[in-house]
């Protein structure tokens, strides 16, 4: 089939990071490839019932539209961002941009020029093929492709009596469907992340009572998890969030002065990071339940791994509700599940919270010559500034890169795209790109053992610091030292 729309942006996928490359190159009347009929990504596909933001409101807020009661310190539910995003969407007329229900199934280069052509299937069938001069890609590291484990013959649910879904499956059940599930039942959560807490703490929901049966959250590596955000009456931005608490930190391109100077520092950066655990084990039963981290909080933090835990989360263990086994194997058996101790518990339903495969997901569309690309050189997805892959020609990704707000991470970078397509700077050279990735990846691994999570949560505003530089932009904009050195930077600085 001929390409039969053409258009000069393209836009994948409508969660925060299509809305805001939406808003940004709105001058060039994009178009926006939406594979479900809503937008809101993660928010609106991978959410449960308990599911809330993580980050306070005022971090995770476009820079030119503040959030309803901006400076409410509870964390807001899915639905609420859901509803603050669509407000988002209408304020600035976004919709129009967005076609629903169109997923891209396939990108290739135009044999003749500079165009990529995009097959998009709208009712089961390639449907229409679409050129672009220029494809931002936003269809988000999580949700479509589950992580299901890999089992040994006769090992895998083939032998289990029982249900097993992916936590992606249970997302979509209603609340009323979603509790007929857990209610009475033995469950086996699969996971230790936030996704697999929330699902923990709404079997324990589901099982109050005597008739109530409890849940056991399979654990193989243990993290980190905070109950807010004041760490002995300290409000949690100003250990890692501040110029001055960054400043502890390595960050790329830095002059051989700061890298000593970080070597002497790195005590107090270790100091911080152990205060935060003193906290953390003396606020949380971690001991108790065996789920203390072997690694420091740093590490976590590190690689966008911290998660706020529910409130009745140890509640909910202290009652009995929730359970927990640490084992780095597992398998099935006909009633339930089995370690690698011995041990074997019943069960009649389990939940695989094992995450999702961004990467397969991009791999599945880019011709096959760009997507070997997705891992080089290093076996980490290559991005300058968090968005432009050196090997990729006219193709930009958002969302890919993490910080502690990717609401703000997107939405900065998505202003610096516009800037780059409208010509107000030129890219670096190839090698020049890949030498600042290298350093970003350096830097990655030296702070922490999960740097394949490709976060920049360390080293944040010196990276929006190097994104303003490149647009012109001061990089100093706070309007006294000391708010400079002491307090947060967040989307609002940057309007
Ligand atoms: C449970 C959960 C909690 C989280 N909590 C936080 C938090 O507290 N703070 C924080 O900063 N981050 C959090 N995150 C990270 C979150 O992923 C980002 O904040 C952000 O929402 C990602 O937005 P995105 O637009 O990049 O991707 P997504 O939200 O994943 O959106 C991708 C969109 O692309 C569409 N799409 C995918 N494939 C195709 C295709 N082939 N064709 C067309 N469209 C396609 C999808 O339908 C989807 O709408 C959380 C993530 C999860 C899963």
């Amino acid at each position: 089939m001929a390409v039969v729309v053409f258009s000069k942006i393209g836009i994948i996928g409508g969660g925060i990071s299509g809305l805001a490359a939406a808003k940004q190159l709105a001058e060039y009347n994009p178009i926006v490839l939406e594979a479900t009929d809503s937008i809101g990504g993660v928010w609106k596909h991978c959410s449960f019932r308990t599911t809330k933001l993580q980050t306070p409101r005022c971090d995770y807020e476009f820079s030119d539209y503040p959030w309803p009661l901006r400076d409410n310190s509870t964390f807001p539910s899915y639905t609420e961002i859901l509803d603050y995003l669509n407000s988002y969407a209408n304020h600035f007329e976004l919709f129009k941009f967005i076609k629903f229900n169109s997923r891209v199934i396939k990108i290739r280069l135009a044999k003749d020029k500079p165009v990529w052509e995009v097959a998009v299937q709208t009712n089961g069938a390639i449907d229409q093929w679409y050129g672009f001069e220029f494809i931002v890609v936003c269809m988000g590291k999580y949700g479509d492709v589950p992580i299901i484990p890999k089992y040994r013959k006769k090992k895998g649910p083939e032998v289990f009596k029982g249900k097993v879904m992916h936590s992606q499956e249970y997302s979509e059940l209603s609340r009323d469907k979603s509790c007929q599930l857990l209610k009475g039942k033995k469950v086996v959560v699969v996971g230790y992340k936030k996704s697999a807490i929330d699902l923990a703490v709404e079997c324990a929901q589901a099982n109050q009572g005597e008739e109530g049966k409890p849940c056991t959250m399979v654990v193989r590596t243990c993290h980190w998890i905070v109950p807010h955000y004041f760490i002995w009456g300290l409000p949690f931005y100003m250990f890692y969030s501040t110029r001055f608490s960054q400043f502890l930190h390595q960050r790329p391109n830095q002059g051989t002065l700061r890298t000593l100077l970080c070597h002497l520092l790195s005590p107090l950066r270790k100091a911080t990071s152990k205060m935060i655990e003193s906290y953390l084990l003396w606020k949380l039963p971690l001991v108790k339940y065996g789920l203390k981290p072997d690694h420091p909080f740093e590490e976590d933090y590190a690689s966008c791994q911290m998660a706020i835990l529910p409130d009745s989360f140890f509640m909910e263990a202290e009652k009995g509700n929730i359970n927990f086994k640490r084992a780095s194997n597992w398998w099935f058996w006909e009633g339930g599940v089995e370690f690698d101790d011995k041990t074997k518990i019943e069960a009649d339903l389990v939940i695989l919270a094992t995450g999702y495969d961004g990467k397969k997901k991009l791999r599945a569309l880019l011709p096959q010559q760009f997507s070997t690309f997705l891992e080089f050189p290093s076996g980490i997805m290559p991005l300058y500034r968090g968005t432009i892959n050196p090997f990729i020609p006219n193709m930009a990704f958002m969302g890919y890169v993490e910080s502690v707000s990717n609401l703000h991470t997107s939405e900065i970078r998505c202003k610096w795209l516009a800037r780059l397509i409208g010509g107000k700077f030129n890219l670096p050279s190839v090698e020049k790109m890949v030498e600042q990735i290298t350093t970003e990846m350096e830097i990655m691994k030296k702070t922490t053992r999960f740097y394949k999570r490709t976060c920049i949560s360390t080293f944040s505003i010196n990276h929006t610091d190097e994104i303003c530089e490149e647009m012109g932009w001061s990089c100093w904009r706070k309007k006294s030292w000391l708010a400079e050195a002491f307090s947060p930077y967040n989307s609002q600085d940057y309007a």
